[in-house]
């Protein structure tokens, strides 16, 4: 019985040695894949309540060694080394591109990006999106940045400020994850918030306790005057839970998994035809 404790120790540290042995070779690969364009975007459809696309959520993709890497693993990575500052403009600016793309025959089809709470640190953010609206042309309220809840439990005044500046030049913002961090409730009531995406994990529970919630998220965004996406809708019976409760947008593999540039702007052009 006794002897038994170090041996299962042992075998513990080896998982810990394998995980910190792969975050360093991980995070050394990752010091210059953006300049040796390892990088790309897929583009997942956000359809209404009568099923047309309105928006594509743009997704990150890291190929390294032939093999896909996940953003659930490399994006902590670049935050903990700073490096998602400058990835997180490149983003913004294929983002970008692709949304100008997409609206050249001014389709009004808006783009959503993931912006991490260190990019927001960053002196020059503000300043950044502003110019790249600029160059490729694009009305402010198309562009979208997804933010989780936590961004709003660090600086709030910095915070504020940044989201208001982006506001004002027409550009929303939407809380991703909605409801599996600390401070939902409070962080929708105090911030000027133009859409909550529910979280994957509430509906994939909604045939159980997951409906009386989207429930009430509803009700709240009634009340609060934001809107709601859902995502991660998988079934046919998701939806039409959804489309019960009233929810105004989603997005989900029921739809269309995260679609290479080309196929997003072929999906684009048939769903604009028909
Ligand atoms: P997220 O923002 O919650 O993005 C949605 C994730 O759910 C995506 O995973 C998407 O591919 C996946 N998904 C969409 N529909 C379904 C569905 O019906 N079923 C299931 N099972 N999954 C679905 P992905 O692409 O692996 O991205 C994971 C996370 O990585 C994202 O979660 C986001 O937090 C982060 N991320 C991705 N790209 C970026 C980026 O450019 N910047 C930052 N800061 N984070 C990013
Ligand atoms: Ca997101
Ligand atoms: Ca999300
Ligand atoms: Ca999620």
């Amino acid at each position: 019985q006794k002897g038994k404790y170090p041996e299962r120790l042992a075998f513990y540290n080896m998982g810990l040695e394998r995980d910190l042995h792969r975050k360093i070779t991980l995070n050394e690969a990752l010091k210059g894949a953006l300049e040796r364009n390892e990088f790309r975007l897929m583009y997942q459809p956000i359809v209404d309540a009568t099923g047309q696309v309105v928006s594509f959520e743009a997704l990150m993709r890291w190929r390294y060694q032939e093999k896909e890497i996940s953003p659930v693993e490399f994006i902590p990575l670049m935050e903990q080394s700073g490096r998602i500052v400058q990835t997180g403009h490149w983003v913004l600016e294929e983002a970008c591109k692709t949304l100008a793309q997409m609206n050249k025959h001014n389709a009004g089809i808006c783009m959503c990006v993931n912006i991490s709470l260190i990019q927001f640190y960053d002196k020059g953010f503000v300043n950044n999106v502003n110019r790249l609206i600029e160059r490729y042309a694009i009305p402010g309220h198309l562009l979208h940045l997804e933010v989780t809840e936590s961004i709003f439990q660090s600086d709030q005044m910095m915070i504020n400020q940044k989201v208001s500046q982006l506001q004002q030049r027409g550009v929303k913002f939407s809380v991703d994850d909605f409801g599996t961090g600390y401070s939902s409730l409070s962080v929708i009531q105090n911030m000027n918030i133009d859409y909550i995406k529910i979280d994957r994990s509430f509906i994939q529970n909604i045939e159980l306790k997951g409906l009386s919630i989207v429930q009430a998220m509803m009700n709240i965004s009634r009340s609060l005057n934001f809107s709601v996406i859902a995502e991660g809708v998988e079934t046919d019976k998701q939806r039409q839970l959804l489309e019960e409760c009233g929810i105004p947008f989603m997005q989900g593999y029921y739809f269309s998994r995260p679609l290479e540039r080309q196929n997003a702007l072929v999906y684009l052009d048939q769903a604009l035809e028909s």
